[in-house]
């Protein structure tokens, strides 16, 4: 009887927290009285895998503790376990075999869609439509929820100048603004108005921060810069997404200017928790705890712990080392009991937001399971999607749109036949040939003939997530029946470019051409058929500057997730008048890269007295192929009457800017109507151009409209190396046109 009174009276006491009415921070600290150091430092843990943690597993070994630790209530959060039947297993033990039932968040990385997936990130920030990627967000958000899932670590903000980082796909590309509207849409597409709405899941802002500029574009290699590159360069997009209510930050593999950003305070807390005001908790990227002994920043796993935790890394994903050193840190004072505190309050706070302790299974439902993935409608969405992330690059000889009829159509390249690299990196829980592949969606259209060659092949061998990957076919058995296949088509489309998964993590490369033989079979079909449209698939920018030299027509199709067929084929038949823009400078080679629009001038920036003196590569056009922003329609628009209201304003002031446009072409169509502007000096140099504004404009053929922009203080100043934010009076050149080339300018002033 006094063992059953207890008993009750202990269960009473652990379900305070429990009571919905008081609130979230009254219901973490009624949690947080009740837990033990080990407990606490428990939610601080997240480990890898189902069959690793229910077992058999595997990897055997890991299996047994990580079993241990999810019933003692050490594990806070599981990653990579997937479907309603595995999450339900894990979360019954949490929920109920460990003494407080604390139930895990579950995460995944849901980068560009669960089961459905939407175009890659980057071809997504080519459309330049914010309400399509919330949207495609919304999907993804909604299929993993479905599937237990209530934690996805994206978006990737991380803005890059290196075409030749494998991880280039995963994010919005070269710019701070377009990538800061990018990770709004993202984030809020995912997280909804309503975070415990059970088809909505808490974001990830990652990497935190620089990860973007590795060195030489290197996988995980070092980031140096100034602060104040950091500052306009890297940070707006992060600062953008937890603006937005990001509820989770990642932090990154590489160190910043000698400091891993893992264990980085001044990243960490003095930006992100202080000055910013974060939330939310940090999560370690991948066992970046304990890779800082190969850093050289820890002498060994209880100094790795002790520098992550300090700094504001929150909670350790598959270093183990939390776990296994913190209570005895905190115990020789090594590690201050408030630093765990505040770490475990920043995780429950989310896991109370999502609702999981008010319904620890609300994400575990069959039926919606059933329903949601792969539903017609997510099929509908990612299509939209794709069509509207396709560039036209080049649009020569009107061989686009194609004739619905009569014409004889040769289809050509591996690519074109392929259902499985379409859906690029980050596809971990779609199938393999799960896509719609060009050749599908081209059969669709009966009414011309068509037929497919090969030609040649992209891989040598089965591709997998995990394998290096070899490209250097040299099988030329296929060029003989692609060029015959050519020779007598009236036009030839040619879907060329990387693997799927020749981006994404671990994935650098330091060529950016045509992977393989790919460019000698273009070359050697060109040579019996000048009518070629070149469809790109690629997770980066390729340096394809003969193609752009002969070629007359080519399509920027990415890799664009389980629609790509369709999407392809209703834009080259013209069912679908492309609007996408580059959100990334391509390069002629990969000697210019790093090339990017939002550059700084050099004291010689031209060539004046026709000498060698200036600043140039003497063998390459100092311009890149494809300039950031730029992308064609069947359409045309003209631009004129650039004007500002006034000629000269006071600090604060809007500046109003307007421009006439008008689609003077055969199509209807759309239009990124883009805005630059250039502080022309200032304490510190600033940009040739920097991205301030841009609108997505519908215009009927033969329509015209006025387009009008506001730029306040926020668009129209900087931060210096201390991160002040400074708008300083002078001249402002304003720029605005088709892409970040070709623009209409004017000036005002600043006093
Ligand atoms: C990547 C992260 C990812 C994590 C979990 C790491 O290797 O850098 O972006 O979220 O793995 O899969």
């Amino acid at each position: 009887c006094i063992i059953l009174l207890s008993t009750a009276i202990f269960n009473s006491q652990t379900r305070l927290h429990l009571d919905k009415k008081k609130t979230t921070e009254e219901r973490i600290t009624l949690l947080m009285d009740q837990m033990t150091l080990e407990e606490k430092i428990g939610q601080m843990n997240q480990y890898n895998g189902f069959w690793e943690v229910t077992g058999p597993a595997p990897k055997a070994g890991s299996s047994k503790l990580k079993y241990d630790h999810l019933s003692k209530g050490w594990v806070g959060s599981l990653l990579n376990v997937r479907g309603v039947k595995q999450v339900r297993e894990v979360q019954k033990i949490a929920v109920e075999k460990t003494r407080l039932g604390i139930p895990l968040i579950i995460g995944f990385d849901v980068i560009h869609g669960y089961k459905t997936l939407s175009p890659i990130p980057l071809a997504e920030a080519a459309s330049w439509d914010m309400d399509a990627i919330k949207k495609s967000a919304a999907i993804a958000a909604s299929e993993a929820s479905a599937a237990g899932i209530n934690w996805t670590f994206a978006p990737n903000v991380d803005v890059t100048h290196d075409a030749r980082w494998g991880r280039v796909m995963e994010g919005a590309g070269e710019d701070p603004f377009l990538g800061s509207k990018v990770a709004i849409a993202r984030v809020k597409g995912f997280q909804g108005d309503d975070l415990s709405a059970v088809n909505t899941i808490a974001a990830c802002a990652k990497h935190f921060a620089g990860y973007g500029f590795v060195e030489s574009g290197k996988e995980y290699n070092i980031v140096d810069m100034s602060n104040s590159k950091l500052y306009n360069m890297v940070l707006p997009p992060f600062k953008a997404a937890n603006d937005a209510g990001a509820r989770t930050f990642m932090n990154a593999f590489n160190t910043l200017n000698g400091t891993p950003a893992t264990g980085n305070k001044f990243l960490l807390r003095d930006i992100l928790k202080i000055k910013w005001n974060f939330k939310g908790f940090v999560v370690s990227d991948w066992a970046s705890i304990i890779e800082m002994i190969a850093h050289g920043y820890a002498k060994d796993g209880s100094e790795a712990a002790e520098r992550a935790a300090i700094a504001g890394s929150d909670m350790d994903m598959e270093s183990y080392l939390y776990v296994q050193e913190l209570a005895k840190l905190v115990n020789d004072k090594k590690v201050d009991a408030s630093v765990i505190n505040d770490a475990v309050r920043r995780i429950l706070r989310v896991k109370f937001e999502l609702g999981l302790f008010d319904d620890p299974y609300k994400y575990c439902d069959e039926k919606r399971e059933k329903e949601v993935s792969g539903s017609k409608s997510n099929n509908d969405g990612v299509l939209d999607m794709a069509k509207k992330s396709i560039v036209l690059l080049k649009n020569q000889n009107n061989l686009l749109p194609l004739k619905k009829s009569g014409q004889k159509i040769a289809l050509i390249g591996a690519l074109a036949n392929d259902k499985t690299s379409p859906l690029g990196s980050w596809r971990i829980a779609a199938d393999d040939n799960t896509a719609v592949s060009v050749l599908e969606g081209m059969q669709q259209y009966k009414t011309n003939s068509l037929i497919y060659a090969k030609g040649t092949d992209v891989t040598i061998g089965k591709t997998t997530f995990t394998k290096e990957l070899e490209f250097n076919t040299t099988d030329k058995s296929g060029f003989e029946e692609a060029i015959n296949t050519a020779k007598n088509a009236d036009v030839v489309i040619m879907v060329l470019g990387e693997h799927g998964f020749q981006s994404g993590e671990g994935r650098s490369r330091t060529s950016l051409d045509l992977p393989g033989n790919q460019q000698e079979l273009l070359e050697e079909v060109y040579k019996v058929n000048k009518n070629i449209v070149l469809v790109l698939n690629n997770g980066r920018p390729l340096a394809i500057q003969w193609a752009n030299d002969h070629i007359p027509t080519i399509v920027e199709a990415w890799q664009l997730g389980t629609q790509s067929g369709n999407a392809i084929a209703q834009v080259l038949y013209g069912d679908y008048n492309p609007s996408g823009k580059l959100p990334i400078s391509f390069p002629r080679n990969v000697g210019q890269v790093p090339i990017y629009y939002n550059n700084f001038s050099t004291g010689r920036p031209t060539n004046v007295d026709n000498n060698v003196f200036w600043s140039h590569y003497s063998d390459v056009d100092k311009t890149p192929l494809y300039p950031f922003g730029h992308g064609l329609s069947y359409t045309k628009f003209d631009y004129k009457d650039l004007k500002l209201n006034k000629n000269s304003f006071q600090v604060g002031e809007p500046v109003k800017v307007s421009v006439s446009i008008k689609n003077s072409g055969n199509y209807d169509g759309k239009e990124v109507v883009q805005l630059y502007i250039r502080d022309v000096s200032g304490t510190l140099v600033r940009p040739v151009k920097e991205l301030k504004g841009f609108e997505l404009v519908d215009l009927k053929k033969g329509e015209q409209k006025i387009i009008n922009f506001i730029l306040t203080k926020e668009e129209l100043g900087y931060f210096d190396n201390e991160g002040n934010y400074l708008v300083e009076p002078g001249i402002f050149k304003i720029f605005v046109g088709t892409n970040s080339d070709q623009v209409l300018e004017t000036e005002f002033e600043l006093k």
